[in-house]
């Protein structure tokens, strides 16, 4: 006799519920003092487990997006439809509204009992959406007193109006219809991807009782073949090996890399594509790294460059400094000294708030300039007490004429 396995429904159920758990939970998390994954959008920021992005560090953005799309893309090649399957937050929200299947067959009070459940369900997912972009600590206060604005009532309801019709009437036909992952992965299969298939070796003891169709919930008979459609839920295999190991056999449907399980995991795209992820993770973890939070630009001052009664020269710059980090900064500013008669005119510490723009005026004097012509490139530095931040812009010095 064969033991009763774990269902992979089991797992399944155990993934959709830490993943429904993840994505409720995550805007309601806060690292150093923001939410731990959230694009807000009045400051165009993107705050990613305590680090804050702005638009300025949109090329961060970009790499890792790109190490993303590429991950994706490796995680396909290999494990085929495995996010559709087990991940997907769309298939995971079916998987735990059954009720509204059964509601086709059942009557009228049925039918308005589990619509009314997956109206409220959309209501509170299209809330979850939107914490990504308004903290539900801002949210939730503003819902409660009256002052959620106009923007976000309009957003809640539409993306509410779109998830209900969605799990109310599209459901599983959203996969095979509207998803574009779903008809991008038969670009990024190869012979050697993971699939669900009946084992062609044990075809011949399939004893048709049709239960891997009756269970499959878009409707595909695994037993002609691979489908684009299969969103690898696995409940044929399931239900196969519920059938058989009453037969005292093993089920007849399995996972497999490659049809017929002849395929490698270890093989040339497995590794042309691996090696890309992990150029470009590299990539993202050392930009991510080398990023200062600080973006220091210096701009001309309208004063020009002139002399003073005592006979120095004085040079005006405008010191831009942006503080992109969630916590303040305290910088020094120091001149690059060509000679010793070099001064400037801040001297302590410059405080800038997290968040927070200066734009500082900053004088630069030389009392002998005697032997020096022309324009001088000199260079501002910009730096912390522990040195961790330490930027350095150059610019011109410019001694006029008639010195
Ligand atoms: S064929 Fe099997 S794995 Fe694919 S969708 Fe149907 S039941 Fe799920
Ligand atoms: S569940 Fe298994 S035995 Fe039954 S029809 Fe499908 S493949 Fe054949």
């Amino acid at each position: 006799m064969i033991r009763n396995s774990v269902r992979i429904r089991t797992l399944r159920r155990i993934a959709g519920i830490i993943q429904a758990v993840l994505i409720i939970g995550i805007p309601f998390v806060r690292i150093k003092g923001e939410s731990a994954f959230r694009f807000d959008i009045p400051t165009l920021r993107l705050h990613v487990f305590g680090y804050s992005i702005w638009m300025q560090e949109f090329f961060i953005v970009l790499i890792a997006t790109i190490f993303l799309t590429l991950f994706i893309v490796f995680i396909t090649l290999v494990f085929g439809r495995v996010w559709c399957g087990w991940l997907c937050p769309q298939t995971v929200l079916i998987d735990f509204t059954p009720f509204v299947d059964k509601a086709k067959k059942k009557g009228i009070a049925y039918k308005l009992l589990a619509f009314t459940a997956a109206f409220v369900i959309s209501i509170v997912v299209a809330a979850a959406l939107i914490w990504y972009f308004v903290s539900p600590y801002e949210f939730i206060p503003d819902l409660m007193t009256g002052n959620l604005g106009s923007t976000t009532w309009g957003f809640w309801i539409v993306m509410t109006a779109i998830i209900f019709l969605n799990y109310a009437f599209l459901r599983h036909k959203w996969c095979a219809t509207v998803c574009p992952y779903a008809k991008l992965q038969g670009v990024m299969f190869d012979q050697s991807t993971l699939v669900i298939e009946l084992d062609p070796k044990r075809a011949t003891e399939c004893i048709n009782c049709k239960r891997c169709e009756n269970v499959c919930p878009t409707n595909i008979n695994i037993r002609e073949g691979l489908n684009a459609a299969c969103i690898n839920c696995a409940a044929c295999l399931d239900a196969c090996n519920e059938v058989m190991e009453q037969q005292g056999k093993k089920g007849l449907i399995r996972y497999a890399f490659g049809t017929a399980g002849e395929g490698r995991i270890l093989r040339q795209n497995f590794f042309i594509v691996g090696v890309f992820v992990i150029v470009f993770f590299v990539f993202s973890v050392y930009l991510m790294s080398a990023r200062t939070g600080i973006d220091f630009t210096v701009l001309p001052h309208p004063m020009e460059a002139r002399f003073t009664k005592d006979g120095s020269i004085i040079n005006a710059y405008v010191l831009s400094v942006k503080n992109m980090r969630n916590e303040p900064v305290d910088l020094r500013v120091s001149v690059e000294r060509f000679n010793e008669t070099v001064s400037q005119s801040i001297n302590e510490p410059v405080h800038i708030v997290a968040g927070g723009r200066d734009r500082l005026p900053l004088f630069v004097r030389v009392k002998d300039a005697s032997g020096l012509k022309g324009a001088r490139k000199i260079r501002i530095t910009l730096s912390d007490k522990n040195k961790n931040i330490n930027l350095t812009r150059e610019t011109n010095f410019i001694i006029p004429d008639d010195v």
